[in-house]
């Protein structure tokens, strides 16, 4: 069976049948347990579940992702739910020996046998995997296919066989290896046993070959990652009036489906409220609500023509709903991951659909300051917040938005034309003497202050706060006069998402100067910044 990830109702369709088969009927739990508490992410990654779901429900799987796209969790989450021995096969001794200890790190039982360890540690970790205390083993194939271990690895309970880098086992292959011809034998030797095989590299006739080679009898099922959607166009704007800005978009798809997306519940009825005062049928969607009226809000949803609902993020979790026309995101969401999965709702019928975005500098505080309030490891509130990084990434983007979506997922694209970026390209320009001023009115403030402040006093406002600050008489007071505020928000927000300055989310949100910002001050570094085509509130004076 062969199946593209993009093509949605193939997987759909393939998608629950697996669900279905899956024995235990909590699996769908312990999956996104496993994936939140051992992992520690809170969505999967395109492509990620799919496979997950096919070894969880007994299928042989040939899977090609691209390097970075996260392929270890796809076997990793299946191990740890099994609960019994998965065996890894891959040919590269130094990767296997950072895998498992990145593994252990989180706490997860692996261990590796290879050539490149003592063979008292490898007698030490052969021993907890036949006590049955490691849920990983890594090996390389040599060591595998020797009738000593595979005489041994019968006699215990193996749940999965994985064979990492299979590429390796195809003539055609850019990097044929003979020792990995050998696995060929693992279907006969263990029949029973769900095997895996990944790769980031292989064509069709190399996938042809590989699924041959390892599975003679029974085809697997095969999944090539291609995580363009190409029918969703993208957009990101600067929020400025976000009721007027949503219904520019709702507008333009009058009696078609959408979802809108809001950070809290209140704001979910708020809009859900606005938007039916426009003439809009709207339903507000969230965890708060009365279970029997939020089914029927999704029912309806799901059965009416023409219904927009207004949802957290708690929505839309195992639909596929084929014809919504528009995403739209009032708030942006935590990361890249979860805003892939969500406006990957749109256009699942292959039509065309839009997804559209609002961001500011709120957003950024208060995404911040999520994380910190997270009680977690230093370790991964640094990872959140660099996770955090690449969304921002994506809303400044210069190049066309997709192709920066999809770098993050490991793919490549040059340009879509179906974006904002692609369809007005942005001005550059440069903004390094703006940038020292901004920078300078920070520091000489006391890197205490807000953006509003900052560029009240860049433009030489005369307000409460900064007569009792006295700022006033500080060098840089009135020197930016000649932009707007919006123009200095731009600035500003861009020197934020750029790392030239910070949002301190301890204290109180004033911006702080980071080291970047220091050397632009030395002058040893530049800043250009993205011109917005609309500029609202050009007043030269305040
Ligand atoms: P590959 O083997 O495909 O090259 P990895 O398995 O090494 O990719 O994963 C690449 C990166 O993606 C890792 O840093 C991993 O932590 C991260 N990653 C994997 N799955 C997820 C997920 N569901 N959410 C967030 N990050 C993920
Ligand atoms: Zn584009």
């Amino acid at each position: 069976m062969y199946c593209i990830l993009r093509r949605k109702a193939v997987v759909s369709a393939s998608h629950l049948a697996d669900c279905a088969a899956m024995s235990d009927p909590s699996t769908f739990d312990k999956k996104q347990a496993v994936l939140k508490n051992v992992f520690g992410f809170p969505n999967f990654r395109p492509g990620q579940e799919a496979v997950v779901d096919a070894l969880l429900s007994g299928k042989d799987v040939l899977a090609v992702m691209p390097t970075g796209s996260g392929k270890s969790l796809c076997y990793q989450i299946p191990a740890l739910v099994l609960g019994g021995l998965t065996i890894v096969v891959s040919p590269l001794v130094a990767l296997m020996q950072d895998q498992v200890s990145a593994l252990q790190l989180t706490g997860v039982l692996a261990g590796t046998i290879n050539s490149s360890r003592d063979r008292s540690d490898n007698i030490a970790v052969w021993r907890r995997a036949a006590a049955g205390e490691l849920r990983l083993l890594y090996l390389s194939p040599e060591r595998l296919m020797t009738d000593r271990m595979l005489g041994a690895i019968t006699r215990l309970k193996v749940d999965l066989i994985v064979i990492d880098e299979v590429h390796c086992i195809s003539q055609w292959g850019p990097a044929f290896r003979p020792e990995y011809e050998d696995l060929t034998r693992l279907k006969t030797l263990f029949p029973e046993v769900p095997i895996a095989a990944l790769t980031a590299t292989a064509d069709e006739v190399t996938r042809s070959d590989i699924a041959a080679r390892l599975f003679p009898k029974r085809p697997p099922r095969v999944f090539v990652a291609e995580f363009d959607r190409p029918n969703i166009h993208l957009s990101v704007e600067m929020r400025r009036d976000w009721k007027q800005q949503l219904m520019a978009l709702v507008s333009t798809h009058a009696d078609e489906s959408g979802i809108v997306y809001c950070l809290s519940r209140r704001k979910t009825e708020e809009t859900a409220a606005f938007l039916a005062d426009q003439g809009v049928t709207a339903l507000p969607y969230h965890a708060g609500m009365d279970g029997f009226e939020r089914t029927a809000n999704q029912n309806r949803f799901l059965t009416e023509k023409g219904v927009v609902i207004v949802a957290t993020i708690a929505f839309g979790m195992g639909i596929d709903k084929p014809d919504v026309r528009f995403v739209f995101h009032i708030d942006i969401p935590g990361s890249l991951e979860a805003y892939y999965q969500e406006i990957g709702r749109a256009g699942r019928d292959g039509q065309s659909a839009s997804a559209s975005m609002l961001y500011g500098f709120d957003d950024i505080r208060m995404r911040r300051q999520f994380i910190e309030q997270e009680e977690s490891t230093d370790e991964r509130n640094r990872r959140e917040h660099k996770r955090l990084d690449a969304l921002i990434g994506y809303c400044e983007a210069a190049t066309c938005r997709r192709r920066v979506l999809l770098a993050y997922f490991g793919d490549r694209i040059e340009k879509c034309g179906n974006c904002d970026v692609c369809q007005n390209p942005i001005t550059l320009a440069d903004g390094t003497t703006e940038a020292a001023l901004a920078l300078s009115a920070v520091v000489d403030t006391g890197e205490l202050y807000g953006a509003a402040h900052i560029i009240d006093v860049l433009r030489g406002a005369s307000t409460q706060k900064i007569a009792r600050a006295g700022h006033q008489s500080i060098a840089t007071y009135g020197q930016g006069a000649d932009l707007g505020k919006e123009e200095w928000r731009t600035i500003i927000r861009q020197l934020v998402a750029a790392n030239l300055l910070r949002l301190d989310i301890e204290g109180y949100g004033g911006l702080k100067l980071t080291d970047d910002g220091g050397a632009l001050l030395r002058g040893e570094k530049t800043f250009s910044y993205r011109v917005y085509a609309v500029k609202p509130d050009r007043k030269r004076k305040p």
